[in-house]
């Protein structure tokens, strides 16, 4: 089985509140300055299900795409060091600012060129902008059915039976391949790579491909050719007053608290 999986790199979901700031005129997350970026939490997982596909089955390849700065060659060598065979890294600074859709595009022109595949896993959603969109817009662009949210995936010769989390339950689908597929958290955690595979990665290949090297045209490329416009991005400001609640005694403070709250309609 020839399965692709799409890995992207975030800022680190750990960084402390403090160092997180937005630049609300440019629309625009800053960095926070001395935090490495993370693989997305969900893409590991992506991998370790193409990589039980591939043990169950005895043969296929695994090659994994990351669209994103230089830097996101290291969420390929983590994937790669997992036991990927091989990695795509879609950088250029075309495509600096551009949106979901925009990725989605990229990224089905790179599995195009890729030739295809018989799977394509991803995240069920990048924990950074939290949207879920890019796995069913590669789907509808490279004309393959999506299932998304997946916590099981079994291969049965041109089909795949998964098992999908709902809000209040599981789901079970069969769909045929080629198909994409979106991996939950349920899935179950992703194997941790050893020292050896670490070293083994570093011998990997990883091609880097330019907006044109996947036939992405500048009218389709940079913020200026964004599908969406991004209206205000900000950090909500929470409010919060301490009322100290007076009284002489335990039972009159008691008294004075009840009837604040019911003032308020909350009791
Ligand atoms: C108007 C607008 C402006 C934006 N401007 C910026 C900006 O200036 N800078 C910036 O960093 N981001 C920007 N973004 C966010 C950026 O476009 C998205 O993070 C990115 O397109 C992925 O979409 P998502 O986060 O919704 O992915 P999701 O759909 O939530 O991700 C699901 C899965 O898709 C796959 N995937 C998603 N993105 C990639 C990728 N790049 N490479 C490989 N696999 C991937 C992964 O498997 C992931 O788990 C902007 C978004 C919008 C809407």
């Amino acid at each position: 089985m020839n399965i692709i999986v799409c890995v992207k790199q975030i800022p680190d979901p750990e960084t402390p509140a403090a160092s997180f700031k937005v630049d609300e005129a440019a629309k625009k997350v800053v960095p926070a300055q001395g935090i490495a970026p993370v693989v997305n939490p969900y893409d590991p997982q992506a991998t370790e299900a193409a990589l039980r596909l591939k043990d169950a089955a005895g043969e296929g390849k695994v090659t994994v795409i990351s669209l994103g700065p230089d830097s996101a060659r290291d969420a390929i060598k983590h994937a790669l060091a997992m036991g990927a065979d091989e990695g795509v890294l879609i950088t250029d600074p075309a495509l600096e600012g551009i949106d979901n859709f925009q990725t989605a595009v990229a990224l089905a022109k790179a599995i195009e060129k890729l030739g295809g595949a018989d799977l394509v896993l991803m995240g069920r959603a990048s924990a950074d902008w939290d949207m879920g969109v890019v796995p069913t817009g590669v789907g509808q662009l490279l004309g393959m059915p999506v299932v998304t949210v997946a916590k099981a995936i079994e291969a049965n010769g041109g089909s795949l039976k998964v098992e999908r989390v709902l809000d209040d339950g599981f789901q079970t689908v069969e769909v045929n391949t080629p198909a994409v597929v979106s991996i939950s958290n349920e899935f179950g955690e992703p194997r941790y790579p050893q020292l050896r595979q670490i070293m083994l990665a570093a011998k990997k290949t990883v091609q880097v491909w330019s907006a044109a090297d996947i036939g992405l045209g500048a009218d389709e490329t940079g913020a200026a050719n964004r599908w969406l416009t991004l209206e205000a991005l900000y950090v909500p400001k929470v409010e919060s007053n301490v009322e100290i609640i007076e009284g002489d005694s335990p039972e009159e403070k008691a008294r004075n608290l009840a009837q604040k709250l019911r003032a308020a309609k909350l009791i």
